[in-house]
């Protein structure tokens, strides 16, 4: 596996896999990587001719009052799971190298802005202003650097996953984007970078996500169709949890993020909860 900082070398690496005849599927994401992280790898791994993971820990999607310096890095655990999984390049680029500061500037900038308007706005966008115009401007950065034919990204940031197609459509990217499952944990708690945040009992507090989604497709097998019922079943679980404060919890349509008031198949429960420190999301599919 090579392990790249650098763009120009990314960038001829890929040309060179595509002149091979070798697909290229890219993986991004900002490490400590766990199974979630493990599943996309393993699809990559399996549909494409050359496997790209990118490990970048992007400031621009960070809030000022934001985790970004307290962000787990475990670059070598990550460069060692990259390796057992067969992935030929491993792109860890600086923040200057991704972010080239203006002559006479001393920090890392960029001009241009990806905004994917009405999509980035509500659910995270309204708690975390900002947030999705860093993530779109990065991974059309990604796009142009790694040159994938497939992307993978993961369900469990299922707002991301929207406003990525749409980027992809609007700009005509020639990226197919795969997206994978939730990896949970055996008690149903979606792995995430930020569940290292939590202590014992916060662990367990977390678990409150899974259960208010859990009931909530229990009820729409029942037959329940209104949405303020289920929404109001999923905030009592998630109130009645000690520690927790609720971002959101909203049902929306998929791909416009608009609410609905009637629940069908394909609809989306989302979710946002602090619990101490960590502030995680999860979501469902109604099926
Ligand atoms: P991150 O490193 O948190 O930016 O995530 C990188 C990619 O992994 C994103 O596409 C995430 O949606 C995906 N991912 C994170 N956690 C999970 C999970 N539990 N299951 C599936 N995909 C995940």
């Amino acid at each position: 596996m090579q392990i790249v900082p650098t763009v120009a070398a990314t960038q001829h690496a890929v040309r060179a896999a595509r002149a091979a005849g070798r697909t290229v599927g890219v993986v991004p994401t900002m490490g400590a990587l766990h199974a979630g992280h493990e599943s996309l790898i393993r699809a990559a791994r399996a549909e494409c001719g050359f496997a790209v993971v990118t490990l970048f820990v992007n400031p621009t999607q960070f809030g000022p009052a934001e985790d970004l310096s307290k962000y787990p890095r475990t670059f070598e655990a990550d460069a060692d799971l990259c390796r057992r999984h067969n992935v030929d390049l491993l792109f860890a680029p600086t923040v200057e190298e991704m972010y080239p500061p203006l002559p006479g500037a001393a920090s890392a900038s960029s001009l241009t802005r990806v905004e994917v308007e009405r999509l980035s706005e509500p659910l995270c966008g309204a708690f975390r202003p900002g947030h999705f115009r860093g993530v779109a401007g990065v991974v059309a950065k990604l796009f142009n650097i790694t040159l994938p034919d497939v992307a993978y990204f993961g369900q469990k940031d299922a707002q991301q996953c929207a406003v990525i197609r749409r980027m992809v459509a609007d700009l005509n990217f020639p990226v197919t984007i795969r997206v994978m499952p939730t990896v949970r944990e055996p008690d149903g708690l979606a792995m995430s970078s930020r569940n290292k945040y939590l202590g014992p009992q916060e662990r367990q507090n977390a678990l409150c996500l899974y259960r208010a989604l859990s009931r909530a497709r229990e009820m729409f097998r029942q037959g329940q169709r209104r949405a303020d019922d289920v929404l109001a079943e999923m905030n009592r679980i998630v109130s009645g949890t000690p520690g927790t404060k609720i971002d959101y919890i909203a049902a929306v349509h998929p791909q416009t993020l608009e609410p609905v008031t009637s629940l069908a198949e394909g609809t989306l429960l989302a979710l946002a909860v602090r619990v101490g420190p960590a502030r995680l999301i999860d979501n469902l599919v109604l099926e």
